[in-house]
């Protein structure tokens, strides 16, 4: 039975074009095509806007982002047995898909869109992290990018949206939250994908705040943060000394017991503190 946009169903698409799984590029694929059009929705309006997507493989979330109206949908993909494909959709809907074959990692991207577009996709396990990190902290901000609706392993979904306290909380909790809203917005068990993976997975929506939470430098909070993260079971007094000699009073000043621990320093105080920092 043909798809909902008239395109063939993504079996078919996987089966004509060979795309047998490839572990080494994270590859996992969506086959229900209800389920990207979802996905595609929880992006929020997309007419009117640009669209990148990593890693779009045989197509499944492209074709949710085209018929949920993007302007025009940019996808980077590292796998070239997934072009002939992406030509299918790009064909269907003319003037509207570029696909540019190469990792993500390495291409500039941001000349190809026009801002603010908005960026989706069900990441590569092994690039998704460091991507996310990259689009958290460009040289200014706003950034180019206006919400970001990405597919995470469930536990990284976790450490994003993590609150002081939970387990998951740590760096990339905090450089998610000071500069925008995250939630996750969907959760996926295995059985979803094609393969199945051995995790859950989640879908993490980002929406960039018009300027920071509370005022800090950027550079000297992601080194505060690092510092105290990277020993988080030692107190702060002991992972920070490297970053001032007198780090017991900067974190009197900020509100901030010396003995205690990163896991239980809040944004506002991370963000207090870095401003000390960079004062003193
Ligand atoms: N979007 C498709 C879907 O939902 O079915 C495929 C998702 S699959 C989890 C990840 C995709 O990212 C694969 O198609 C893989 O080839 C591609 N990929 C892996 N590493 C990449 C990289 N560094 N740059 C661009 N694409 C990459």
């Amino acid at each position: 039975m043909a798809a909902i946009d008239g395109l063939p169903p993504l079996r078919e698409v996987i089966a004509t074009h060979e795309l047998v799984a490839k572990k080494s590029l994270g590859q996992n694929f969506l086959l229900d095509l209800n389920l990207t059009a979802k996905i595609a929705r929880s992006a929020g309006d997309l007419t009117g806007y640009d669209v990148l997507e990593v890693g779009p493989g045989p197509g499944g979330l492209t074709r949710g982002l085209l018929a949920e109206g993007a302007r025009k949908v940019l996808a980077v993909e590292k796998d070239s047995r997934c072009l002939d494909a992406l030509a299918e959709i790009a064909a269907h809907y003319p003037g509207r898909l570029e696909v540019i074959q190469g990792d993500a990692l390495a291409v500039d991207l941001g000349a190809h869109l026009t801002a603010p577009y908005k960026i989706a996709a069900n990441l590569p396990y092994n690039v998704g992290t460091e991507l996310l990190v990259r689009w958290l902290t460009p040289p200014v901000w706003p950034p180019a990018w206006e919400s970001l609706t990405l597919m995470f392993q469930k536990e990284v979904a976790q450490r994003i949206t993590a609150k002081v306290g939970d387990n998951h909380y740590g760096r990339l909790a905090i450089l998610a939250q000071w500069r925008t809203d995250a939630r996750i917005v969907m959760s996926l068990p295995p059985e979803a994908f094609q393969p199945a993976p051995k995790v859950h997975s989640a879908v993490v929506h980002l929406k960039a705040l018009a300027a920071p939470r509370h005022d800090a430098d950027a550079k000297v909070l992601e080194r505060v943060v690092a510092a105290g993260f990277n020993q988080r079971r030692k107190m702060l007094r002991s992972s920070l000394k490297g970053l001032h000699p007198d780090i017991e009073a900067l974190l009197d000043a900020a509100g901030i017991a010396p003995t205690e621990r990163a896991e239980r320093v809040s944004l506002e105080q991370f963000c207090t503190l870095a401003r000390l920092l960079d004062a003193a």
